[in-house]
């Protein structure tokens, strides 16, 4: 009884971590790292499936210790590795996984190596001499490579043509699609596999004058493979053909069917409801890391200008939802000014940086209303001149009862060695988050201003280099961007 229900947890839990997403395990950690380097490779294949939604991947490089209760739950093998063997433990278990109705997909350099055995191949280390290889590997692969004839021409561009166009992979696709890639020839099919695509070899280049086979399936028990020759580098790898090639090659292996768009994307592609943010810089130079605290979020769209008359019109308020400002200016004209009051009252976010809290002098309604704190270079009124300090070392700490605010939840104290700011006005209105204990330094540096409809965020931190890259300073910018664009969870991201 106690048995059974741990398997319904079991087969549960295992349905929740799937989400209808098929699985996928990538097979890595040895290649001839000169020109087919798995450090490189492996993470970008690994992103190309997941960008896709439709895979959930993970990788192993160490192989040796694989087993059959190490491969359940997944759908489908990727294959990125030429090492020495993995013995037979591991070999068997990726045997009885294709067979049993599984799938495996394989390109480039697997061809060759010392899972062929030494009849294959010459390149020996002393511990494997004699041995034969892994007897099913070659029907894995569909194919062997007689040590002669391994080989290629010259790397160029080519066209491949899929010559099977009513294949799953291939339906709906181009006719065909230019390869950047080494054109493998003289490759020895086994008889079952069924060939897709294939690119002519042009003695011109340095190939055998026939049509090589480049895309082909072959079947493995109740299973399916796919092998594609092409993928020597990245460069191979991002051309669009191969995307495509690979991804889609991955779920009918996985599943027999594809349902992948024609088009794959190499890069991360940001969500139908990321947050629109502007980048305002000028006035004031910056680390050009300050771009890095922007990218690599599917949560994120971010653009850039580097002038007033270029962020403030009327437009704004219909193409972003934060602005940040990460500019220097007394002054602002009166055009930008009535566009940037209309987005703040359209109850939109701003997140001011840094140098920004001088921003505009000869615009009061700005800092004591939308923001809540201004750095007076000089004295103006009754405002006497601030000052500041470069390379002081401070700890910003959450203020007290501020911890769990969505802005600075996670982000934890933030040791930095940055310019200090003292003697600031602040408004009575703000409600800080972090502060700092430090005697050239007043004590706010992260703070909300107090506009009443429009999410403001004042971060002081922000003058060096190694605060833009502290990872508890981006998550801080990331946190404060998303919270003012109305994105953020209440639980947070
Ligand atoms: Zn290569
Ligand atoms: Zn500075």
């Amino acid at each position: 009884m106690r048995f059974a229900l741990l398997m319904t947890i079991c087969a549960a839990l295992a349905g929740a971590a799937q989400q209808g997403r098929v699985r996928v395990l990538i097979l890595t950690g040895e290649s001839d790292l000169a020109y087919h380097d798995w450090r490189i490779s492996t993470p970008y294949l690994r992103q190309v499936l997941n960008n896709t939604g439709r895979f959930e991947v993970k990788v192993m490089e160490e192989v040796r210790g694989l087993s059959a209760s190490g491969l359940a739950g997944y759908d489908v093998l990727v294959l990125n590795y030429n090492g020495p063997r993995w013995g037979p433990q591991a070999e068997q278990a990726i045997e009885e996984f294709v067979r049993s109705g599984k799938g495996l997909i394989s390109f480039h350099g697997v061809t060759y190596g010392e899972f062929y055995g030494q009849e294959f191949h010459k390149r020996w280390s002393a511990s494997s001499k004699g041995d034969k290889g892994w007897a099913a590997y070659a029907e894995l692969i569909g194919a062997t490579w007689k040590p002669g004839n391994i080989g290629h021409g010259a790397r160029h561009v080519f066209p491949v043509k899929w010559t099977d166009r009513g294949h799953p992979i291939s339906r709906g696709l181009e006719e065909t699609f230019p390869a950047n890639d080494e054109l493998y020839h003289k490759l020895d099919l086994l008889p079952r596999t069924k060939v897709l695509a294939t690119a002519y070899s042009a003695p011109e280049t340095g190939g055998t004058g026939k049509n090589e086979p480049i895309i082909w399936t072959a079947p493995f028990g109740s299973g399916r493979t796919v092998h594609m020759t092409l993928g020597h580098d990245l460069s191979a790898m991002t051309q669009p053909g191969f995307l495509a090639a690979f991804a889609r090659g991955t779920e009918w292996a996985a599943t027999g069917a594809v349902t992948l768009p024609a088009s794959i994307s190499s890069r991360p592609q940001p969500r139908q409801d990321a947050a629109r943010l502007l980048v305002v810089t000028g006035g004031h130079s910056y680390p050009a890391a300050l771009y890095t605290l922007f990218e690599g979020y599917d949560d994120i769209i971010w653009t850039h200008a580097a002038s007033q008359a270029e962020a403030f019109n009327p437009a704004m308020k219909e193409k972003f939802d934060v602005v940040l400002l990460h500019d220097m200016a007394e002054t602002i004209g009166e055009k930008e000014k009535a566009s940037l009051r209309a987005f703040v009252e359209a109850g939109k976010g701003i997140v001011s940086t840094h140098h920004a809290i001088v921003d505009y002098t000869s615009w009061p309604w700005w800092y004591e209303e939308v923001v809540g704190g201004k750095f007076f270079v000089t004295a103006l009124g009754s405002h006497p001149k601030s000052s500041y300090q470069h390379d002081v070392e401070m700890v910003a700490k959450p203020v007290k009862g501020m911890a769990n605010h969505p802005v600075i939840r996670g982000v934890g104290p933030l040791p930095v060695v940055d310019e200090a700011y003292k003697g600031m006005w602040l408004s009575p209105a703000i409600k800080p988050l972090m502060e700092v204990d430090h005697p050239l330094n007043d004590k706010p540096v992260v703070y909300l201003g107090p506009h009443p409809t429009a999410r403001v965020i004042y971060i002081q931190l922000g003058h060096d280099e190694s605060t833009m890259r502290h990872p508890g300073y981006r998550k801080l910018v990331r946190n404060a961007i998303l919270w003012a664009a109305g994105k953020m969870a209440p639980g947070g991201r």
